[in-house]
């Protein structure tokens, strides 16, 4: 049986930036990734997201970022990330869905249907994209227009004409706001709070802020807040049209679906033919459940990227380090993470 220094799981930004630092340091692995073809979550985004529309991606290590600013994100990114496991060589396996990592003894066992690697290490790099999150409100079931999540946007032209509902105050219900009202018949948005508009510029330093605020929220072990939700939301030039229709006039959460809308807490009824639920993902991370590591408030406490339940278990991608600056750096840490494990365990065989 071959025993690996590590098994990387995710070949998304934070997967290939392990991957690259851990093959610096001569540490043995493979990257074992779901999809059928590079790009992480990029592959699955929406048509009309372009590389003018995204934040930015940060260049993976010893690379520069793509700067196709025409070209549709679904496309540019994966052509990048496929590019960059050739020119480095990374081993990467796919299509492997990862359904179990169990503990046995002092080694790891990564299980994807009856295929098993067994290694020293993880490196969980497993992203969100595969766990959108649509919150439970009563009546859901009895609509009898359409639910749709962010994860199956099909572009404005699906909204043509028709009363759209968007849930949810993060930069997504923002962007697709501004693609949807200039065509839909009405919008209305609704979120759970106020949202909080960000009028300075976004600076290092504001991002920085940010991510400390999710970085501490890990370290306690709470269940990490995205990192866009703590930056707060900006209009674009290509949102200036919807808000000149009033498509950013914010409203309470509905109290109830019901088959023909949703009932505003004020007890009218605002009918509506889509609901849209940007609302959001969760880490995908439910193949690590049998190594218990989730602390008692519901999230995995880390310290830097190691578990503290395990320190065999590195996470990337995951609360602080989840967007494509925060992976490419967490990719780093966790290979360090990795070396100073095996170095460890080493030196504690060698004095037994
Ligand atoms: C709409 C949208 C726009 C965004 N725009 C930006 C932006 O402009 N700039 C920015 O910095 N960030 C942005 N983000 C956040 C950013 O995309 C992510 O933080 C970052 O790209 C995630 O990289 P990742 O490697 O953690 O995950 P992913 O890119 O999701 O990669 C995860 C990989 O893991 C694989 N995988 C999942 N489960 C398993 C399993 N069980 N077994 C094996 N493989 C598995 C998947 O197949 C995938 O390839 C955006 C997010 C969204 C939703």
């Amino acid at each position: 049986m071959e025993i690996l220094d590590a098994v990387v799981i995710g070949a998304g930004q934070a997967g290939l930036s392990a991957s690259y630092h851990l093959k610096r340091r001569g540490i043995s692995h493979v990257v074992l990734d779901a999809d059928d073809a590079p790009g992480g979550a990029w592959q699955h985004r929406w048509d009309s997201l372009t590389m003018r529309d995204v934040h930015g991606i940060a260049a993976l290590p010893d690379s520069a970022s793509p700067a196709d600013e025409a070209g549709r994100a679904n496309v540019v990114v994966p052509g990048y990330f496929g590019g960059y496991e050739r020119e480095h060589d990374l081993p990467v396996v796919r299509p492997v869905r990862v359904d179990r990592v169990t503990s046995e003894g002092d080694l790891l066992v990564v299980r994807a249907g009856d295929r098993s690697w067994t290694a020293r290490t993880i490196v969980n790099a497993t992203g969100t994209w595969s766990q959108p999150h649509l919150p439970y409100y009563p009546g859901i079931e009895t609509f009898r227009g359409e639910h749709l999540h962010t994860h199956r946007y099909p572009g404005p032209g699906h909204f043509r004409a028709r009363r759209v509902v968007v849930v949810g105050g993060g930069a997504s219900a923002v962007q697709l706001l501004g693609e949807i009202a200039p065509v839909a018949a009405d919008t209305l948005w609704v979120t759970r709070r106020e949202p909080v508009w960000r009028t300075d510029d976004f600076t290092p330093e504001v991002g920085r802020a940010a991510v400390a605020l999710v970085e501490e929220r890990v370290r306690r072990g709470l269940p990490p807040a995205s990192v866009v939700s703590v930056t707060g939301l900006v209009l674009r030039e290509q949102e200036r049209a919807a808000e000149r229709l009033g498509a950013y006039a914010r409203h309470p959460m509905f109290t109830a679906i019901e088959p023909d809308g949703v009932r505003m807490p004020d007890g009218s009824l605002w009918e509506a033919d889509v609901i849209l639920w940007a609302t959001g993902f969760r880490p995908a991370i439910a193949h690590l459940a049998p190594l218990h590591l989730r602390s008692e408030h519901g999230g995995i406490r880390l310290d830097g990227t190691t578990a503290v339940q395990d320190r065999r278990v590195q996470l990337v991608g995951y609360g602080p380090s989840a967007s494509t600056i925060g992976a490419n750096r967490a990719g780093r840490v966790a290979a360090r993470g990795v070396a100073a494990w095996l170095a460890q365990s080493e030196s504690s065989a060698s004095s037994a």
